[in-house]
């Protein structure tokens, strides 16, 4: 935590309202569980940890209106598991600009949003991309220093 310049915190009920979205309980939940760290949460994981408070059907349908909205972008993970994290502010209703590479490691299993950029990628005439994910796999940073201190 040395840089503490940028603003990095998210506020659900603040989201809520930039995208003119009813403002419920759950729906604070589920963006305060997905903010909470850094890295993606698997679908899963939410339901593990949201069970208790909201079923799956509604979970459900509130990640597919975050996705709609342009809160939260799915990443599919090398086992097909769907993978939520907040887009960036730039994404709006249709248009995701999360053209970040993700980065998916084989060890932990756990997806980064990194703030880099995959280079453009030419279309093929006739073919109009809307998004693009690039996900890259290996190993992490924490999996990596692990490694290195021997636990
Ligand atoms: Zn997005
Ligand atoms: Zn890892
Ligand atoms: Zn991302």
């Amino acid at each position: 935590m040395q840089n503490q310049s940028s603003d990095m915190s998210i506020d659900p009920v603040n989201i809520l309202k930039v995208h003119s979205l009813k403002h419920t309980k759950q729906r604070v939940r589920v963006l305060e569980e997905i903010a909470l760290d850094t890295v993606a949460i698997s679908q899963p994981e939410l339901e593990k940890k949201l069970g208790k408070e909201i079923d799956r059907v509604t979970l459900y349908r509130i990640l597919n209106i975050y996705e709609d909205k342009g809160i939260l972008h799915r990443i599919m993970d090398m086992n097909g598991t769907a993978n939520y994290a907040i887009c960036s502010p730039s994404c709006t209703e249709d248009h995701h600009h999360d053209e970040h590479v993700h980065f998916n490691c084989t060890q932990c299993n756990k997806i980064y949003c990194l703030d880099v950029v995959a280079p453009p990628i030419q279309m093929p005439e006739g073919f109009t991309a809307s998004a693009m994910t690039t996900t890259a796999y290996g190993v992490c940073e924490k999996c990596n220093s692990a490694a290195i201190t021997g636990n």
